[in-house]
């Protein structure tokens, strides 16, 4: 079994107290796929220590020097596309395409990263008057502290770290512990791209004992965190000790409202595709089912047809649908939920009161795609964030009744609604409480070049991606001179 090392100042190093942790393939129950440095705060000081000091040369280096590591780390992750996949499926458990699809995702985010970075530290905005000429000169923070989840292990830290980099930070960067493997390969990716040492550096270890050696640190001066609500919290309160600015990506309960005049095979495809693809781990997965009365029976029979027929298995298999979850904690806590939504009175369609009993293999940690019908406001299969695939499903009687529920949520990430009518998507776009507005488009769709950030308890901070993206990283400087 291999050991994987932290990387600071350009080195592989070994946690200074020597404690590992292991990586459980959750296809395969006690497997371990290598030895991670179960770091200490000491070794998180270490590596502020490095990208603190080189972040005194790094952001003096020019955006196009910028742009060639950068987009030499992109040409290597281009070629390493099957190689980090297969990494992600072992570790996460997604399907393969899965994993292929978060590596062509984080080409296409990286690319509108390296290209709309040129253009960025133009608008300084300059305007004389008489002798005095004021501008703005925007400016990297510093360093930065790049906390990852294991639902995307890699697409998510590359739309963070990428910015980061792009504007001149140097980077501390902890990967999610079920998922250290993907975000070291990433790191010799940056190796190997020849970033200068300390520019970026990772360190695996618990969240929980690590992470505040992160946000407490005063030479940090951003972090960037996508993952639960209540650790998003956390961060923030910590953070504010030192004002330290937070880039929080968070949880959702996100609604997919399907009129009486949508196109139910349309909305049939968002409901899968959004609801099962990585088993539901999505933070913009959908996990409310809202449904017109009128189309409510035909619309559920085509759904538990779908989520009956998918194969769900061990994601290395090309014909797998749908893979386990990330882990056992995840498995308990899905299936946990699901028992409860069992005992408040709602009734599974799809799927199985014990998810064990349905499981492709005894071995992983799967549950299979779960509908719940009866589902009521009060219940926390409607209000929880339950991060596995299980779609609570209620019925409405007007779009008033539908938009009311579905703003009936302490999260506001992502939305869809299927319509034909173009009133009522538009007083949807009007109505709806969340970051993202989809109309005939499912919940988990994004492009790079708009913004990625929720409202409510979904997100805090400037989102990710789009011009915000990089906006998060800088700082800006009020500059009047008047030279004589
Ligand atoms: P967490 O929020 O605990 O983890 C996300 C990241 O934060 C991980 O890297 C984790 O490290 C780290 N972390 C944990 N505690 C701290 C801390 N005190 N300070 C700084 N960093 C910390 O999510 P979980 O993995 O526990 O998942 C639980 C639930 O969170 C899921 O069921 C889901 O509801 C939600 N979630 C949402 C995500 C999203 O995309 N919005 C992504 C992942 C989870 P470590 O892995 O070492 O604990």
């Amino acid at each position: 079994m291999d050991t994987f090392d932290n990387f600071i100042r350009g080195q592989w190093t070994r946690s200074r107290h020597g404690a590992t942790f292991g990586d459980e393939n959750p296809a395969k129950r006690g497997s371990n796929l290598g030895a991670f440095q179960s770091s200490t705060a000491d070794d998180v000081r270490e590596a502020i220590d490095a990208a603190a000091e080189a972040f005194k040369s790094w952001r003096r280096t020019s955006i196009a020097d910028r742009q060639r590591y950068i987009a030499a780390f992109l040409n290597l992750l281009k070629d390493s596309r099957g190689e980090l996949a297969r990494i992600v499926t072992l570790e996460n458990g997604k399907t393969i395409k899965e994993s292929r699809a978060e590596v062509d995702s984080a080409l296409v985010e990286g690319g509108h990263h390296l290209q709309q970075v040129a253009g960025f530290f133009d608008r300084a905005g300059q305007k004389s008057k008489r002798d005095l000429t004021t501008w703005v000169k925007l400016e990297p923070v510093g360093v930065a502290g790049i906390i990852s989840p294991w639902n995307f292990p890699m697409n998510v830290m590359c739309r963070k770290t990428l910015p980061a980099l792009l504007t001149g930070n140097t980077v501390v960067f902890k990967p999610a512990t079920f998922t250290p493997w993907s975000g070291l390969f990433m790191t010799q990716l940056f190796e190997r791209a020849g970033l200068p040492a300390g520019v970026f550096n990772c360190v695996t270890g618990l969240g929980s004992s690590i992470g505040n050696a992160i946000v407490d640190d005063p030479r940090v001066r951003a972090i960037s965190f996508t993952g639960s609500t209540a650790v998003g919290k956390k961060i923030q309160a910590r953070a504010a000790a030192n004002l330290t600015r937070t880039q929080l990506e968070l949880g959702g309960k996100n609604a997919l409202i399907v009129m009486d005049d949508a196109d139910l095979a349309l909305a049939l495809d968002a409901a899968a595709t959004a609801g099962f693809s990585n088993a539901g781990q999505w933070c913009t997965s959908t996990s409310r089912v809202l449904l017109h009365k009128k189309i409510a029976t035909r619309f559920l029979d085509m759904l538990v047809a779908r989520a009956d027929g998918m194969v769900v298995g061990d994601g290395m298999n090309e014909s797998t649908d749908m893979g386990p979850v990330a882990g056992p904690q995840q498995y308990a806590d899905v299936t946990a939920a699901i028992r409860q939504a069992v005992a408040d009175g709602t009734r599974i369609v799809a799927g199985a009161s014990s998810p064990e009993s349905r499981a492709a293999s005894p071995d992983g940690y799967f549950v299979r795609p779960t509908v719940l019908t009866g589902v009521t406001p009060d219940m926390p299969a409607f209000r929880d964030e339950i991060f596995g695939p299980v779609l609570a499903v209620c019925e409405f009687a007007s779009f008033e009744e539908a938009l009311a529920l579905a703003n009936n949520s302490i999260y506001g990430l992502s939305s869809a609604i299927y319509t034909t009518s173009a009133a009522t998507a538009a007083a949807y776009v009007d109505g709806i409480e969340a970051g993202l507005a989809h109309v005939n488009v499912h919940t988990g769709y994004k492009e790079p070049s708009l913004p990625f950030g929720g409202v409510k308890q979904s997100g805090a901070g400037l989102p990710e991606n789009s011009e915000t993206g990089l906006e998060f990283f800088v700082d800006r400087k009020a500059v009047y001179e008047r030279l004589t």
